[in-house]
């Protein structure tokens, strides 16, 4: 056993548990109980790990490419509140339908951490704000979860991820370090993200068979429409009153 599986578990099921690896909350799924709880604040550490890795090795690219460091804003305290507030609700609202008690607690921290990638920009220099809002930060998380977590644990890292990106507003440079342009996402492409992620969530905890029975499909939907129409309102205020 190497030290990494050490500190965060074998991804392998154990032997004889591929029946029970959705419900095993030991093994590698997050699917409940304390112990998956204990693993996965681990892996949230691992997680903050992989967003500062990847905005560090971004910067430096970008910056090999010539591009020049940006005075980075950072949001006002407040906003910042606001901001964390809105990430764990909404990662709580597509959780909960799980009724998995790991990833209910688990889902919204996941969802808030990508913003530790604000300390490029709030702490230290930047090229772009918010680095690891990034498809390529996908691919990171999928490299570095997929061995060391297994499927479960990258398909909630990578559903957390995206409930934050279809709920966070404003622009992101999705394909940084490659180009430094920032793309907002259009509220297609919002409702595809977020409907993703709450599949990726229910996936990491349930069967598929569980996700299609309306106990599941009725609160799930429920909660990706309110999302959506809070977050459309959001931004209508944010224009009205000038923000
Ligand atoms: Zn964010």
């Amino acid at each position: 056993m190497s030290a990494l599986e050490r500190v965060f578990g074998s991804a392998a099921p154990e032997p004889g548990a591929v029946a029970k690896a959705t419900t095993d909350p030991s093994g590698a799924s997050p699917a409940d109980g304390p112990l998956a709880i204990r693993k996965g604040v681990r892996l949230l550490v691992l997680y903050a790990v992989v967003v500062l890795g990847f905005s560090l090795v971004a910067l430096v690219v970008e910056l090999a490419l010539g591009d020049p460091f940006s005075t980075g804003r950072s949001p006002g305290v407040s906003r910042s509140f606001e901001d964390a507030a809105w990430h764990l609700v909404t990662g709580l609202a597509i959780a909960v339908p799980t009724r998995r008690r790991a990833l209910i607690v688990l889902t919204p921290v996941f969802a808030l951490a990508i913003d530790v990638d604000h300390v490029f920009g709030s702490l230290l220099p930047t090229v772009v704000p918010r680095e690891a809002h990034d498809l390529f930060f996908l691919v990171a998380i999928a490299l570095v979860f997929l061995p060391l977590a297994g499927r479960a644990w990258t398909q909630l890292a990578i559903g957390a991820t995206l409930v934050h990106l279809g709920a966070d507003g404003g622009s992101f440079p999705l394909l940084a370090p490659v180009t430094t342009q920032s793309w907002a996402f259009p509220f297609a492409v919002a409702v595809v993200t977020i409907v993703a992620a709450a599949l990726l969530v229910g996936l990491s905890g349930r069967t598929p068979r569980e996700l299609v029975r309306p106990a599941y499909l009725v609160p799930t939907a429920a909660a990706v429409v309110v999302i959506l129409l809070a977050g459309f309102a959001v931004g209508w205020i944010q224009v009205f009153s000038g923000a």
